[in-house]
């Protein structure tokens, strides 16, 4: 089996064997293509898919249901994102078993997703990014107003005329006039 593909923490780093060593920095971060094969990627990184946990969402179609993003924003450590069309809240919180040293302290009865969550495409590296990533209840709310218009109750409304914001565009200059020899 690939290395990429074993699953979180079911790697030889998280064995009990190792779990008396104190890895308070991780050794220097290589790039994923230049983990030596002997080693596991987990090894290098602070465990971050232990730090936060997301949720799928429904897509949000209405002024009501931007609402209640906006709502979720105005939670500390909360985000939304999109990726590949479908929408997620994030919560940026640390599960309770991590350890200082990057560990699971539940190695032995960790929930089933830990268990199945696989470093093949999880997010060691720094340059994570996502489609759409919204912070503050301000970006929702300037977001909504785009797609809705600001008089609009459902997407769509902000093609109609009469939810859209006058132009900040100027107006066509007129035709230079054709000159004939
Ligand atoms: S983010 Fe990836 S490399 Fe880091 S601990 Fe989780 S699975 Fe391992
Ligand atoms: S239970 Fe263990 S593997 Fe799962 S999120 Fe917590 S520390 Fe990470």
């Amino acid at each position: 089996m690939p290395l990429v593909d074993l699953p979180i923490r079911d790697i030889p780093v998280r064995d009990a064997r190792l779990h008396d060593v104190v890895l308070l920095d991780p050794p220097q971060k290589p790039k994923r293509e230049d983990v030596p094969a002997d080693k596991v990627l987990c090894e290098f990184c602070t465990a971050k898919c232990c730090r936060y946990f997301a949720l799928p969402i429904d897509t949000p179609e209405t002024r009501e249901e931007f609402e209640y993003i906006r709502w979720f924003l105005l939670h500390d450590h909360a985000t939304v994102f999109t990726e590949d069309g479908d929408w997620y809240v994030c919560v940026h919180t640390v599960c309770k078993h991590l350890q200082d040293d990057h560990r699971c302290g539940i190695y032995e009865t960790r929930p089933q997703i830990c268990r199945e969550y696989t470093t093949k495409e999880c997010e060691y590296e720094d340059d994570w990014v996502y489609d759409q990533y919204f912070e503050t209840a301000e970006q929702v709310e300037e977001y909504m107003d785009a797609v809705l218009g600001p008089d609009g109750d459902r997407i769509g409304d902000g093609r109609r005329k009469k939810n859209r914001k006058k132009s900040i565009r100027g107006r066509k200059p007129p035709l230079l006039p054709v000159i004939s020899s």
